[in-house]
């Protein structure tokens, strides 16, 4: 920031030339009267117009002050009527000019700072219109940096969230800074941002080089300014801004900064709030897996992208094996239990594009990009047999002592993949439907490939 005084200037010069062609014009008359005025004053509109090019107002305020010498000396030389009549024209003309073009450039001046503050509340408004309807706090964050470093003249921004579980100071998105330098945590009671974040106050440091809490990340670093993101004495993270330029911030960009943060807080709040309600949306809360409305919606995508690539994908439908005798012999609590497990079993069986979810009851759906029908069987294979190996110890805790059961459990499960036993998402279901009831049939505890 701080290109007030320059622009001012600009706008000022902008208002020489007129100014200028006024004052010859009126120098052009006396100049009838008096041929050697003429030359002295010529002289002085010169200067002021180097003095508008250069922009130096305290000029303007010295010509006039030369123009009235010059009268002076032509009155004291030769006292003639018409020519002291001619000098006081002329140094009032130039004194006019001086007086008019200081004006000008103090306008110029004003005009320049509401340009600033119109852009201060340009940003403002951009940060809350764009933020508002982000999707994710990750994306929120990094679109909000980003942001800030493009409406506003501040080249190292960061947002660090407050993780509390570790008492740390996690850095969430970045702009200005080489990657690679940059720390990735910083514990609650180290660094600027650490003092901002445990006094909730807003924390100016001229030269990070004299301030012995600095953490340095960059090292071109000088000044730096942390402000906490704080709602209702709760801790939610710490905006910092920094540069490197020596005592960079001045108490008008710390200001700024401020209402930034203020902004930013409520913003994030909603952000994480439309996050959990979002994810809450999607997760089946029994097993953490992915629920089936989401399901739906991922299958569908899933096939299209499938089509649209040419790649493979496979489904796979798997249901536990006589999970009704579970909640008939040990009840409700422990069959709720059981699914838990089983939910973490098939998911750590699977890579990570792998999406997993719980179809129903005691039914889970995976759905797996990439993937054709021979890999599938290997997967739904090892799944199985996974889930075979595993006796699963569920504990209760009744009449004073806990109990640990120790419940075997098998599954049956189909597969069908993607375009050999369905051209599209409703036939593959269907597809896996049948492979897992044919599983069934079979005997189950066991894998079967649509046919
Ligand atoms: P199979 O699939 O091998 O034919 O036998 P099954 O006993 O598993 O089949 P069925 O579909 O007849 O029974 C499913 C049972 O799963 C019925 C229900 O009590 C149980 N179940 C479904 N959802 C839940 C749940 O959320 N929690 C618990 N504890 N049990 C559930
Ligand atoms: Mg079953
Ligand atoms: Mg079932």
């Amino acid at each position: 920031m701080g290109q007030g005084s320059s622009s001012g200037k600009v706008i000022a010069g902008r208002y020489v030339v007129p100014l200028l062609v006024g004052s010859v014009v009126l120098l052009a008359a006396v100049a009838r009267a008096h041929h050697e005025l003429v030359y002295v004053h010529a002289l002085t509109v010169g200067v002021v117009l180097v003095a508008g090019r250069l922009q130096q107002e305290h000029v303007f305020l010295g010509l006039a002050v030369f123009s009235v010498a010059v009268m002076l000396v032509d009155i004291v030389s030769r006292p003639d009527i018409a020519l002291v009549t001619a000098a006081v024209v002329a140094a009032v003309c130039t004194m006019l000019h001086a007086v008019a073009v200081t004006l000008m450039f103090t306008l110029g001046q004003h005009l320049q700072k509401l340009k600033i503050r119109e852009t201060e509340l340009e940003a403002l408004y951009n940060l809350t219109a764009t933020l508002s309807n982000t999707q994710s706090v990750e994306s929120f964050l990094d679109q909000a940096v980003h942001l800030l470093g493009r409406e506003l003249d501040f080249t190292h921004i960061s947002v660090l969230l407050y993780d509390e579980q570790n008492q740390e100071l996690v850095v969430r998105a970045v702009v200005g800074y080489g990657n690679e330098r940059m720390i990735k945590r910083i514990p609650l009671d180290r660094g600027i941002t650490g003092l901002a974040a445990t006094t909730g106050k807003t924390v100016v440091v001229d030269d990070v080089l004299k301030e012995e809490r600095y953490v340095a990340g960059d090292p071109a670093i000088r000044s730096e300014v942390a402000i906490p993101l704080t709602t209702e004495g709760r801790l939610l993270g710490v905006l910092n801004v920094e540069s490197t330029k020596y005592a960079a911030f001045s108490p008008r960009d710390v200001r700024l900064l401020e209402l930034i943060a203020n902004e930013l807080t409520v913003l994030l709040i909603r952000a994480q709030l439309v996050e959990r309600l979002r994810v809450q949306a999607i997760t089946d809360e029994l097993t953490g897996l992915y629920n089936h409305r989401y399901f739906n919606i991922r299958l569908r995508s899933e096939v299209e992208r499938a089509e649209r690539y040419c790649h493979p994908l496979s489904l796979l439908m798997i249901d536990i094996d006589h999970f009704k005798l579970v909640n008939d012999r040990h009840g409700h609590l422990v069959g709720d239990e059981v699914l838990h497990q089983l939910g973490s079993i098939i998911r750590r069986q699977l890579r990570e594009a792998d999406v997993v979810c719980r179809y129903g009851g005691e039914e889970f759906a995976v759905i797996l990009p990439e993937t054709d029908g021979q890999a599938a069987l290997t997967v739904a294979e090892r799944i199985r047999a996974a889930i075979q190996r595993e006796v699963l110890l569920v504990s209760l805790r009744g009449d004073n002592k806990p109990t640990n059961l120790y419940i075997p459990v098998t599954v049956s499960i189909g597969v069908a993949s993607y375009p050999q036993n369905g051209s599209d998402w409703s036939t593959l279901l269907a597809a896996a439907d049948a492979a897992l009831y044919a599983a069934k049939q079979a005997g189950r505890n066991r894998v079967r490939q649509a046919a």
